[in-house]
């Protein structure tokens, strides 16, 4: 499955307790661009200048690294969360779970006003979470990413939620779409 939605929308939070649930694998590119960063490995090095200053991190960099986790996953009980941002990402990450015999089984969009995610994130102790920083992650969202909505939409994938509902309530609402959604 996809998690998608604007920054500060909860999308890690939800997929952590997803993943826990379901017994599947939690993948947060953020997190994986991270942690690359930290570790100060060639693909960190290429990352960190796009993720602190809240660009997106080009597709083919995007590619590999998810494509290095599917293979050793072996491509099945995955949540991406974060993943795809871009119409390229989308067709891709097909691709790539093609080659594992499975495919995208549901898209989850969080949705959440700008002015919530600002005051949810500006400050919130991530290099990215200045004000400025946050804004460009909105409108690069709202450019790049929402338009997957309708990507997804014409395969029947999209289940849609409000972000600004508590976190428990969201995961419930997320629970009841899910039954009935193939695994
Ligand atoms: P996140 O933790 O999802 O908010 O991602 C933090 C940052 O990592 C983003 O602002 C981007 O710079 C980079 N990033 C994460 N996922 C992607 C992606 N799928 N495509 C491009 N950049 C990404």
């Amino acid at each position: 499955m996809v998690l998608l939605g604007p920054p500060g929308a909860g999308k890690g939070t939800q997929a952590k307790l997803l993943c826990e649930r379901l017994g599947i694998a939690h993948v947060s590119t953020g997190d994986l661009f991270r942690r690359a960063i930290d570790a100060g490995t060639p693909a960190g090095a290429k990352a960190r200048s796009y993720v602190e200053s809240g660009h997106l991190v080009p597709d083919d960099l995007v590619l590999e690294i998810v494509a290095n986790y599917v293979a050793e996953q072996g491509g099945s009980g995955m949540c991406f969360d974060g993943f795809p941002r871009t119409h390229a990402q989308a067709e891709a990450l097909d691709e790539v779970l093609a080659r594992h015999s499975t495919s995208v089984s549901v898209a989850l969009i969080l949705d959440l006003a700008d002015d919530v995610a600002l005051d949810r994130l500006v400050g919130r102790g991530r290099v990215d979470d200045d004000d400025t920083t946050v804004r460009h992650r909105l409108e690069l969202y709202h450019e790049m990413t929402e338009p997957l909505v309708s990507y997804f939409k014409q395969f029947g994938l999209v289940r849609r939620f409000n972000g600004d509902a508590n976190i428990h309530t969201v995961s419930l609402r997320i629970d009841e779409a899910l039954e009935g959604v193939a695994a």
